[in-house]
């Protein structure tokens, strides 16, 4: 089976007593059992139960199944939010001593996390250039436990040899983690190229209407956790289990960034129209991209299918197409605000894959707490508009941005 096929029809974990269509919101924080035994039998994992939902609960656990299903996945953790499959994730693989590589061209709050947040906990942060391998390979001592890179990154659209990446850390037994929230696993398959534990937001694509925050972890299965040392206790009670076993037993029932049952229900019916939706935005995406590099006013347009781009021989590499997002410059703050403030259909907004296009200066918004010069280096000026393409006939939105771009 297919996507989508996959995304509608697989199993619950349980059946619903009445026999639901789809599996209900169980707005429930506990569960109860008919004898003490039984209770017994459910913590000590003798039976598979639910006893409280900060740990498990029907409803998250079906958006799981299907992911685990839809990607072949070893074992799905659904989480909080994007940051809370990211910290969570760290927490249990890292130590106080341990060192990660990463790149400093990174999600806002990721990049937050690594350093004001890990180091405190002393952990060293190495920022690379993601792109020159030979660097991250100088890089790796033996207290090097993970490689973090991003498959896509925002706004700079920048996408790594990623398979050039894994094997490095296959070679020398670190985990290399892969944020794909920019390409969730419809557009691009962590498992096929190498990627140990895949990362995402599911408030972006997943959603795809912004109706919840929510995140998920997902073990490809590719890491062998018997030479993972810190790992050593969970490996010899858990097998290859031991990473979701860790985070299951302690880092993420402890830290207690669950999921609610409402957003799992939320996310799990944008599961089901991922592959329709991203159909959608890959011909609409294309299209705004020729439309706005075709267009006089328009200095420059950053989308990796666009010819001379530097991204785009990787791209065709990796990805079914390099998601929704693209950038673009007009000649100056001025003129960047008066082009947004016209469109009537495009909204103002800072979320990204939404089922509507959105549009954001980075440069005056997200990046505003840096300066000037860090701003350069991550690729923006002050006329940078990064535009996330939604699902609208293309017709009407290419009207809309041709309108607000013509009137002066
Ligand atoms: C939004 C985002 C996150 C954080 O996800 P939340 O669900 O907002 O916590 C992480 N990484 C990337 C690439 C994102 O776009």
């Amino acid at each position: 089976m297919k996507y989508t096929t996959k995304a509608l029809h697989t199993k619950y974990p349980k059946e619903d007593t009445f026999g639901a269509l789809r599996v209900p919101i169980y707005q429930n924080a506990a569960f109860e059992y008919e004898t003490a035994q039984e209770l017994e039998d459910v913590f000590t994992g003798k039976v598979s139960g639910h006893t409280y939902s900060r740990a498990t609960n029907p409803t998250i656990e079906e958006l799981e199944s299907k992911i685990k299903s839809i990607t072949s996945a070893f074992g799905v953790v659904a989480t909080s939010s994007g940051m809370a499959a990211i910290t969570n994730t760290l927490f249990a693989l890292l130590k106080s001593g341990d060192n990660i590589i990463t790149t400093n061209k990174l999600f806002g709050h990721t990049l937050s996390f690594f350093q004001n947040t890990l180091i405190d906990f002393d952990i060293e942060v190495r920022y690379v250039d993601i792109n020159d391998i030979e660097q991250i390979k100088q890089n790796i001592d033996a207290k090097t436990k993970v490689i973090f890179f991003e498959t896509l990154s925002n706004p700079e659209l920048i996408i790594p040899d990623i398979k050039a990446i894994t094997a490095l850390a296959k070679e020398h037994h670190i985990v290399s983690i892969a944020d794909t929230t920019m390409t969730p696993f419809y557009i691009f398959d962590s498992k096929k190229h190498g990627i140990d534990i895949d990362i995402l937001s599911a408030t972006k694509y997943i959603s795809g209407g912004g109706t919840a925050v929510g995140g998920v972890i997902i073990d490809n299965g590719n890491f062998d956790w018997s030479k993972y040392q810190h790992l050593e206790k969970f490996y010899s009670k858990f097998g290859f289990n031991a990473f979701i076993a860790k985070l299951k037993k302690q880092t993420f029932r402890n830290i207690g960034a669950c999921l609610s049952p409402q957003n799992a229900y939320m996310l799990s019916l944008g599961l089901e129209t991922l592959a329709l939706r991203a159909d959608r935005t890959k011909e609409n995406t294309q299209a705004v991209a020729s439309f706005l590099a075709n267009h006089p006013k328009v200095k420059s347009v950053n989308y990796p299918t666009l010819q001379g781009n530097r991204y785009s021989e990787l791209s065709k590499k990796y990805f079914l197409f390099p998601g929704a997002i693209l950038t673009f410059d007009l000649t100056s703050k001025e003129e960047a605000y008066k082009f947004m403030d016209r469109l009537q259909l495009v909204r103002r907004c800072t979320n990204i894959q939404d089922n509507k296009s959105l549009i954001i200066a980075p440069y005056h918004t997200i990046y505003s707490e840096y300066t000037d010069e860090q701003k350069r280096s991550f690729g923006l000026r002050e006329g940078t508009l990064r535009l996330s393409v939604g699902i609208e006939d293309i017709e009407d939105l290419l009207n809309d941005l041709n309108t607000a771009l013509l009137c002066d």
